[in-house]
């Protein structure tokens, strides 16, 4: 399988190469040069599967030669072997014909852990066949540096710093990446906000002899391997659900549009999926793109949704560019519009295809709450405010006799203060997790400067290096 860019000016890669790559060189995302497909009979046979074959069988296409069959099949056992669940992906059911499909089940309570613990074992292993190590560097306001953190954790090619904002994430996010103590990461508790992070990282980017002494690398939600690790927990929820032989929905919270971007890959690939619902917090701007073409950026305001308060949904450029033909040229004009003018414009005609591929939904937080208390009094599930707003969009927007799978993103002890204000219960951490208050942590308080940033990334590199 060979990959190209949706903006059509950086060079054609391989699985392996747009894994390391991340983004294209053009600016542009890397997509699949054809969409695969699985016929009927296929897909029933991947049935009853264990997940972890049965996501080597569904990834199969995308890794093409990159990798033999043995060995996906082997990284994607371990990548899941670490999960508190044996389903991996389990469902459980709110309704006659209503599914939560939980994905939080892995180290860090949230659905990044599906993707990204495979990314790990992708990394070391290509890595080591090309004899190089790389350093990974980002920024979190929290749920993603903790799932990159629990990935790369012990890897022998990989060593990973990761920046938050002193001071300004949750205590349980900000332990759930400090007390992790394996030398090859390295945790920098920034004087600043998110934002001084994230120009940080990108400072320590465009520095390109440091970047090429590091050999510094991302994981950020736009490398095509999360997408492609995240089509496999629908295909097997729709196959437990009787497709391919008949149709379902589902209904996906939404941030960065790459956890739907893979429901409509799975589509792509011949699953039948008939709607894809998008729910959001207030900060809506892809409900208010299928709603009235207007996809501009606002500032983002807090939500009790905290993972889905984006100002741009990155991963919409791999849809927009199929919505436009596949036309690279008409895509980088559209995107660099959007860049320079805050508002991307688009014909009615690309809108029309949008808004007949995605159904939108948007909840605000005193209904998300109202939501989890319904939840509650209904069947006893607690679904943190992510899960909520997903299960609120699915109800709102099912089709009658077409079972719906809500995308259940995070587990409800990771916000246990919106839980108890819905609910008057605050769940308790899963086991494995209970102690997490009393382990020790480290982390490294810096200054916003990057001589002193560059400094402990190369201490964290070297000593794995030495
Ligand atoms: C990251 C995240 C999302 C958003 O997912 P995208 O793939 O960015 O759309 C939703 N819920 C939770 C809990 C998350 O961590």
């Amino acid at each position: 399988m060979r990959y190209i860019s949706t903006r059509g000016q950086a060079p054609v890669l391989d699985f392996s190469g747009v894994l390391l790559a991340g983004l294209a060189d053009d600016g542009g995302l890397y997509v699949p040069e054809t969409w695969p497909s699985f016929s009927p009979a296929e897909w029933r046979a991947l049935r009853g599967l264990p997940y972890a074959e049965l996501a080597a069988r569904v990834m199969r296409p995308f890794v093409g030669d990159s990798l033999s069959h043995e060995t996906l099949s082997r990284l994607c056992r371990a990548a899941y072997a670490g999960f508190r669940h044996p389903a991996i992906a389990p469902m459980v059911q709110l309704d006659t014909e209503l599914w939560s499909l939980e994905l939080f089940h892995g180290p860090t309570l949230a659905f990044k852990d599906m993707a990204m613990q495979l990314l790990g074992q992708l990394f070391d292993h290509v890595l080591a066949e090309q004899n190089r190590r790389v350093t990974i560097v980002g920024a979190t306001s929290g749920d993603t540096g903790s799932a990159a953190i629990e990935a790369c954790a012990g890897k022998e090619r990989v060593d990973i710093v990761i920046l938050h904002p002193n001071g300004r994430t949750s205590e349980v996010q900000r332990r759930q990446m400090t007390t992790v103590l394996a030398p090859n990461v390295g945790n920098v508790a920034l004087d600043g906000t998110f934002d001084d992070c994230q120009d940080m990282v990108k400072a320590m980017f465009a520095d390109v002899p440091f970047r090429g002494e590091m050999q510094l690398s991302a994981v950020n939600s736009i490398n095509w391997a999360r997408i492609a690790a995240q089509v496999p927990y629908y295909v097997a929820a729709a196959l437990a659900l009787g497709a391919p032989d008949r149709p379902v929905s589902v209904a996906v919270p939404t941030g960065n549009f790459g956890n739907v971007l893979a429901a409509w890959v799975a589509r792509k690939m011949g699953l039948p999926i008939e709607r894809l619902i998008i729910g959001s917090n207030r900060n809506n701007i892809l409900s208010r793109f299928l709603d009235a073409n207007d996809m501009s950026m606002r500032p983002v305001e807090p939500s009790l949704s905290p993972s889905m308060d984006i100002q741009v949904s990155s991963n919409f450029e791999r849809l927009l560019f199929e919505l436009m033909d596949r036309d690279a040229t008409k895509t980088r004009t559209a995107m660099l519009g959007f860049r320079t003018t805050g508002h991307l414009s688009v014909d009615a005609s690309v809108w029309q295809s949008a808004r007949s591929l995605l159904t939108g939904f948007t909840l605000d937080d005193e209904a998300t709450l109202a939501e989890i208390r319904r939840l509650y009094a209904a069947s006893g599930y607690l679904a943190d405010p992510h899960t909520a707003i997903g299960i609120a969009a699915a109800r709102a927007h099912a089709l009658p006799g077409v079972p719906v799978i809500a995308a259940a993103t995070a587990h409800p002890a990771k916000f246990p203060d919106a839980m108890e204000q819905a609910t008057g219960q605050r769940p308790p951490l899963p086991p494995r997790l209970a102690d997490l208050y009393d382990r020790l942590e480290k982390y490294t308080c810096l200054p916003n400067d990057i001589a002193a940033v560059q400094g402990f990334v190369r201490a964290v590199a070297r000593r794995n290096a030495a």
